[in-house]
């Protein structure tokens, strides 16, 4: 893509009213545009970030076996009420709404209720079972707190997972298969070394449910880790004498820190197949409720994280795997002069490659240049300048790193 048909524009000053350093940085760097608190829109440069950060997701949710759908965000309140969750009181995040005619409807927070009374059409026999099934939709929380950029709206996408077992058993071959997909998840954007799975709280049945947090002084969340476990535990269990009995964890040596929950993963038992009526026959052809799980990932507050982790005071820095593109051609020329003509060559030559190239053809300075490529922070810069022309080896610049190494085009194209 040539910088010059980019339509965001950069600004040297950040926005007056956002205190979170992602918000301030996406939004100087026109990945985002603030519509009101907690509610973004994703502009051309944030949308491919967000974008290849959902693909690592699905390809890795694929890879154990999860299937895709796209269920509407349209909540019946029949079902809801059947598991006990239409009342505000019980779920304070609900945005509502009405039909013409009255009748109230939901804007889906989660979608256990409807997954799980979608399932009772597919499900009939053992034979069915285990199943997998994912999607990224829109998730609405009229959330109270917004103080946290992308990482806390009101509406983001969520990747759920809901698996569907015959018993425990199974079930727990799905945890910990979906516990390992997430551990490659947060390796290949980028941010596995600072992230933990974590016990907490919760699951109807299991004692115990894993966040994944990422160790950050920004985030909203604290936990205790254990270093050399690569565990870590939350507060809500961390005076529970328990964990350290099932865990083996010595609480002594626990370090604090501050953390941000990138995704979750939760024993559900029968909870919602009880509720919805989503049974199965066993081979003597009884009927038993369906053993499911729920496993929740935010693309939105992942790129959140990412951005706060990795970031530095010249703006942002994207690991290559969730880079908006692979370079950042950055021509030094002007007015169609050789440096303009070697530069406009070497795009149209990557750009038939298929690499994914964003060429600053525009005319500025080229410190202009340098600060909005920093700022905007793509992985690998190439800067075609006056030798480029002579030599045909142009200068590779890590965002990351500013290490620089001299590449002939040949490889460039390679
Ligand atoms: P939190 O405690 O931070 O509110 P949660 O327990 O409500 O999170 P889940 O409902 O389990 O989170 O959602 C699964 C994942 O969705 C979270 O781990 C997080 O990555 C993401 N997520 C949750 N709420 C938001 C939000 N308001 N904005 C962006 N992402 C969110
Ligand atoms: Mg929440």
């Amino acid at each position: 893509m040539r910088q010059s048909k980019l339509f965001t524009k950069t600004r040297r000053e950040a926005p007056a009213d956002e205190v979170a350093k992602n918000a301030q940085l996406l939004v100087r760097a026109g990945f985002i545009h603030k519509e009101m608190a907690g509610v973004y829109d994703y502009l051309p440069l944030g949308l491919r970030t967000l974008n290849k950060i959902i693909g690592i997701i699905r390809e890795e949710i694929n890879a154990i076996g999860g299937e895709e759908v796209f269920l509407t965000t349209l909540q019946d309140p029949e079902i809801w009420k059947k598991s006990g969750r239409w009342d505000d009181v019980v779920v304070d995040v609900w945005f509502k709404t009405q039909l013409k005619n009255g009748s109230d409807l939901g804007l889906a927070n989660t979608h256990e209720e409807a997954l799980t009374a979608l399932m009772t059409e597919h499900i009939a026999s053992y034979k069915d079972l285990p199943r997998q099934v994912y999607q990224f939709q829109t998730k609405f929380r009229n959330e109270t707190r917004a103080k946290s950029g992308i990482m806390r709206t009101r509406e983001f996408i969520m990747k759920d997972l809901y698996s569907f077992s015959k018993d425990e058993k199974q079930h727990a071959e799905l945890y910990e298969k979906a516990a390992q997909a997430y551990e490659k998840i947060f390796a290949r954007v980028g941010i596995g070394e600072k992230t933990y799975r974590t016990f907490a709280s919760g699951g109807s049945f299991s004692k115990y449910s894993h966040e994944f947090q990422t160790v950050c002084d920004t985030g909203e969340d604290t936990i205790y880790i254990d270093t050399d476990k690569r565990l870590a535990i939350n507060k809500e269990v961390y005076d529970d004498p328990e964990v350290y009995a099932t865990t083996g964890i010595d609480k002594a040596q626990l370090t604090e820190a501050k953390a941000i929950e990138v995704g979750n993963i939760f024993t559900l038992s029968t909870k919602y197949s009880d509720a919805l009526g989503l049974t199965y026959k066993d081979a003597e052809g009884i009927a038993l409720p369906v053993f499911m799980g729920s496993y929740g990932i935010g693309p939105g507050r992942v790129m959140g994280t990412i951005v706060e982790l990795l970031s530095d005071d010249k703006g942002l820095v994207w690991p290559a795997s969730v880079s908006p593109f692979t370079y950042h051609l950055v021509s030094l020329g002007h007015n169609g002069d050789d440096i303009s003509k070697t530069a406009d060559e070497l795009y149209e030559d990557m750009f038939k490659e298929g690499i994914e190239v964003l060429y600053d053809d525009r005319e500025l300075s080229a410190g202009q240049k340098f600060a909005d490529s920093d700022l905007i922070g793509i992985s690998k810069r190439i800067v075609v300048g006056r030798e480029a022309v002579a030599s045909d080896i142009f200068e590779v610049v890590d965002r990351a790193t500013g290490s620089t190494v001299k590449t002939p085009r040949t490889e460039l194209l390679s």
